[in-house]
């Protein structure tokens, strides 16, 4: 097996991985650095969860430092499809480049011009940027190009879905062609082949297994809804992700909830809020310091439930999320896939429950294939107490029991528990005793 002490890096920069605590470079790792080293261009397929970000990152430092700066020309750039992306890739550099000293600039939109100007005026070794915001720069006429030696491209499938390709291939361009590329993507559309094909110089390409196939350590279920109407299916769907966040008991500590769209996630967030749990919100259109704040009260442990649209969510280095909550089933199979790779990371054990409703059943498939395996169906918890009801013989009607004053105190403990204050999720008993009617009234 490789050891980081084979891979012919600093000593310096093994300080700072062993720092970091790890032992054993990952297969992406052991691939890749050595002929980045080389200063061979490097075409690895990888995707989030395998370790690639330090695949590019220790080599891209042994470099920099190794090497001479020239005055004010960043030296090496990076590029991310994401606000979140870069910014979790500048605290990775931060952290492997802690021995040596390196100057950095992260470019992404939402921060001031002002700021990151000052940065590149006074110089430095690597940009780590979303393509818009340099090329924004670029076109203020603040940016030179022209000195980048090294160049990395990450999650360029993420980037094909986003539009970037034409950015990209203009930032490509903007740089010497005798710059050393290093290019990372999970999958290889062809429209990722064409522009390799064009920028890459007979790259040493690197390939390792999805950590889907190897997250065993992940427990994945589905729980089938059956909406009472169509037009209730989306507020029955809240229902069901309190009922499940319940059943999940202490074992939820954190957990990102994952929804189709935008507006979803702001109404499932608020839906959360309502009923008492802590729950905020993360999507594009949030400005940057609202994301920064919801992201690092979340990673503190200061906030419980991150409501995430796959965008924002995507690349995200959380290691301690407990649960990975499927609000909606992805319309995209590999979404699933980046989904629940948000837990049971670094070997812990996770959990991944997704809400599927009838018309999801195709999606499902997909899903199933592409991880292939069968992912187990468990009873809807609501619908599941509303018949163990009905089978007692409960001689009380349904309706009485919902409308009895809350017994307050016995549920007390939960959500204490839960780290939260009483909400709807403590009448859960009740509530999911409901008919879907009377449930449509709450
Ligand atoms: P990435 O694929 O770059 O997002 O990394 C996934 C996770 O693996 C992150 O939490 C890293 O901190 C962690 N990681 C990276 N390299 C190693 C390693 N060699 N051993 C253990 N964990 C690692």
């Amino acid at each position: 097996m490789t050891r980081f002490s084979d891979l012919a890096l600093s000593p310096k920069i093994l300080e700072a991985v062993e720092a970091a605590g790890y032992e054993t470079p990952t297969p992406i790792q052991s691939g890749a650095i050595p002929p980045a080293l080389e200063r061979r261009d490097v075409l690895g397929i990888a995707q989030t969860g395998t370790g690639k970000t330090a695949s590019f990152t220790l080599p891209m430092i042994h470099m920099l430092a190794s090497g001479r700066a020239r005055a004010r020309m960043p030296r090496s750039l990076v590029l991310c499809p994401t606000r979140e992306l870069a910014a979790q890739v500048a605290e990775d550099f931060d952290t492997y480049s802690r021995n040596i000293k390196l100057s950095k600039a992260l470019l992404i939109g939402g921060v001031s011009f002002k700021e990151q100007d000052a940065l590149i005026d006074r110089g430095v070794d690597v940009l780590i940027a979303t393509p818009g915001r340099l090329l924004d720069h670029f076109e203020r006429g603040k940016l030179l190009l022209t000195g980048i030696e090294i160049m990395v491209v990450d999650e360029a499938d993420r980037m094909l879905d986003m539009g970037f390709i034409p950015d990209i291939e203009r930032i490509f361009s903007l740089t010497p062609f005798t710059r050393q590329t290093l290019f990372f993507s999970a999958t290889m559309a062809p429209e990722i082949e064409r522009i390799t094909n064009l920028f890459l110089s007979n790259p040493a390409r690197v390939e390792v297994a999805r950590p889907a196939t190897a997250s065993e350590t992940i427990a994945q279920e589905v729980v089938r809804l059956k909406p009472s109407r169509r037009d209730r299916a989306a507020k029955e769907k809240r229902g069901l992700l309190r009922a499940i966040i319940e059943r999940e008991g202490e074992g939820c500590r954190n957990a990102i909830v994952f929804c189709n769209r935008k507006t979803d996630v702001d109404i499932v967030a608020k839906s959360l809020q309502k009923h008492g749990f802590d729950a905020a919100p993360i999507h594009g259109d949030l400005d940057q310091p609202q994301r920064t704040r919801t992201l690092d009260k979340f990673r503190d442990g200061d906030l419980k439930f991150l409501v995430a649209s796959d965008v924002a969510a995507r690349g995200l280095d959380i290691p301690r999320v407990s649960h990975v909550l499927n609000f909606d089933v992805p319309s995209n199979a590999e979404d699933y896939v980046h989904r629940i790779g948000r837990t049971g990371r670094a070997g812990r054990e996770g959990k991944a429950v997704m809400i599927s409703l009838p018309a999801d059943e195709k999606l499902l498939g997909a899903i199933e294939k592409l991880i292939a395996k069968d992912i187990p169906r468990v009873e809807c918890p609501m619908q599941a107490a509303t018949r163990g009801s009905e089978t007692k013989g409960s001689e009380q009607p349904k309706r009485t029991r919902v409308r009895k004053k809350p017994q307050t105190s016995s549920l007390e403990p939960v959500a204490r528990r839960s780290g939260r204050t009483v909400g709807m999720g403590d009448h859960l008993p009740s509530f999911i005793a409901m008919s879907f009617k009377e449930r449509a009234a709450v």
